[in-house]
């Protein structure tokens, strides 16, 4: 007979894992199939985030923001510290041993709340039961289970027609953190959040760094006051941001790829060591059994879910990236939560007009909720408050004053709509933000609540005075 579950999580990353976890502190018993391989050779579970992604990513951008610091920041604090070393391979180890901590960390989860983490892979048979076949593919077994989860994520779109992978000289995001030397001539195609990112990490290490956007927008998710300051000091810093450039061709040589864009309705053409293309995932549902099972796909090729992450297929439901919307972990890891809780019984639910998206560049760029002209073209009529770190003395005492912090606030129910950031620490400053926007507070709220003196919270404390003029510590916008 084959071994039956109340559910099971094909897929361990952000949005599978706590919905396993949380589905047996609810008593379920749940299982979690996860297929992950490291290049090492070694199964982990944390799916692209922990492995290949956020984390890494940050170890990196971390490292080469000291490193930075270092060479170009520490001086006006009195500190020199002479010719400043990179160990490019210890800063890898460093980054690896972070990842490894983080996926140990879910194994241990998943021991401490009793869910059974199985590494090999998942495939739906339809009537409840799901396949399983072990990474080396010598074992196979049949599970059943009440209520089946997608949780299979995302994975990088390859332009194969115009620059396809080859994994040493045009890479994904993941090839990009693992380079073992500094590139000296970068290319990025893409200014989204994973080429700002990457392309920030080796431009601080020392390439030579070029991002080629086909949009003539930067940005064009975030607000667009918050998006202008940051391509500014992007650009202060030598990143080499070209909007309007569409990548036509990349063609490999021996010693370089050469990359073809068209800019301004010219030509142009750029070599580079390395290239990587980061132009943004697609839902990933390969080898899945997804007709056999009767789920549905989207014509992009997503999971379809009802509001419930229901799949057109009884008792099978999905999350995350692979149902599309913003592809972050936190709204991954939000929605397998709260499914496991509907199906508990409970009244749980996500809000998605709070989701805090950050790009961790430095400065930080971090936002929730209704830009500028997002709220404007859905009817409301808003007032704008905005408050500079210039104006803000621990960032002046950091010699970090480069940024500010924007509030977008409905002009007639003063209810905060969206809050907007350019700044140090800022994607740590948003969790105040996003609270504003789950309890519903309107700017008074903010406005009466008392802030630590001195932070960096204070420019939000700020921002939120200067919607209605009464800004103290920086010029009041002249009312219209
Ligand atoms: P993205 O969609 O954010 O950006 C891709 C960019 O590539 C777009 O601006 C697009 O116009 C451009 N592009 C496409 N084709 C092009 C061409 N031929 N020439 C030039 N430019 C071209 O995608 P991404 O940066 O790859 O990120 C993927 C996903 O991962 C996103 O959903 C992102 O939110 C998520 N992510 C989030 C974080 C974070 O929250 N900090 C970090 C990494 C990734």
């Amino acid at each position: 007979m084959s071994e039956a579950y109340d559910l099971i999580v094909i897929g361990g990353g952000p949005a599978g894992y706590p919905a396993a976890i949380r589905a047996a502190q609810l008593g379920m018993k749940a299982l979690c199939i996860d297929g992950w391989v490291n290049r090492d050779g070694t199964p982990s579970f944390g799916g692209t985030c922990l492995n290949a992604g956020c984390i890494p990513s940050k170890a990196l951008l971390e490292s080469s923001e000291l490193y930075h610091r270092a060479n170009h920041e520490f001086a006006v604090h009195g500190i020199g510290v002479g010719k400043v070393q990179l160990d490019l391979a210890k800063m890898q180890e460093r980054k690896m041993a972070v990842s490894k901590a983080n996926s140990g960390g879910v194994k241990l989860l998943f021991q401490a709340n009793k869910v059974t983490g199985i590494h090999g892979y998942g495939r739906l048979l339809g009537n409840g039961q799901v396949g399983y076949r072990s990474l080396d593919g010598k074992e196979e077994k049949t599970f059943t289970a009440k209520h089946i989860l997608i949780a299979t994520g995302s994975e990088p779109v390859n332009l194969s027609k115009i620059a396809p992978f080859d994994g040493d000289r045009v890479v994904d995001s993941w090839g990009a953190l693992d380079f073992t030397e500094v590139p000296q001539r970068l290319g990025v195609i893409g200014a989204g959040v994973i080429g700002v990112e990457l392309g920030s990490v080796w431009s601080r290490l020392g390439s030579k760094t070029v991002i080629l956007e086909a949009l003539p927008t930067f940005l064009p998710m975030a607000d667009q006051q918050i998006a202008k300051e940051g391509l500014r000091q992007f650009q202060k810093q030598g990143l080499d941001i070209r909007l309007g450039a569409k990548v036509l061709s990349a063609k490999v040589g021996k010693k370089e790829v050469t990359v073809e864009y068209e800019q301004g309705g010219e030509k142009k053409s750029e070599a580079f060591d390395k290239l990587i293309v980061a132009v943004g995932r697609r839902p990933y549902t390969k080898d899945l059994g997804i007709e056999a099972a009767g789920v549905v796909l989207d014509e992009r090729g997503f999971v379809k879910v009802d509001a419930h992450y229901r799949t057109s297929a009884p008792g099978v439901y999905a999350v995350g990236d692979v149902i599309g919307g913003f592809m972050l972990a936190h709204k991954g890891i939000e929605e397998g939560v709260v499914l496991i809780e509907q199906l508990a019984g409970q009244k749980s639910e996500v809000n998605y007009n709070a989701i805090p998206s950050v790009i961790y560049t430095a400065p930080e760029i971090a936002w929730v909720g209704l830009t500028e002209e997002a709220a404007k073209a859905a009817g409301h009529e808003v007032k704008i408050g905005t408050s500079p770190f210039a104006a803000n003395g621990r960032a002046r005492a950091m010699e970090a004053i480069a940024g500010l912090v924007k509030f977008v606030s409905d002009a007639k129910t003063d209810r905060v709509l969206g809050v907007h950031m350019v700044g140090p620490y800022v994607s740590e400053m948003l969790a105040e933000a996003v609270l504003a926007l789950e309890f519903g507070a309107t700017t008074e709220d903010i406005q009466l609540t008392m802030h630590g003196h001195p932070t960096l919270s204070e420019a939000f404390h700020e921002a939120s005075l200067a919607v209605d003029g009464h800004a103290i510590h920086s010029a009041n916008r002249p009312k219209r």
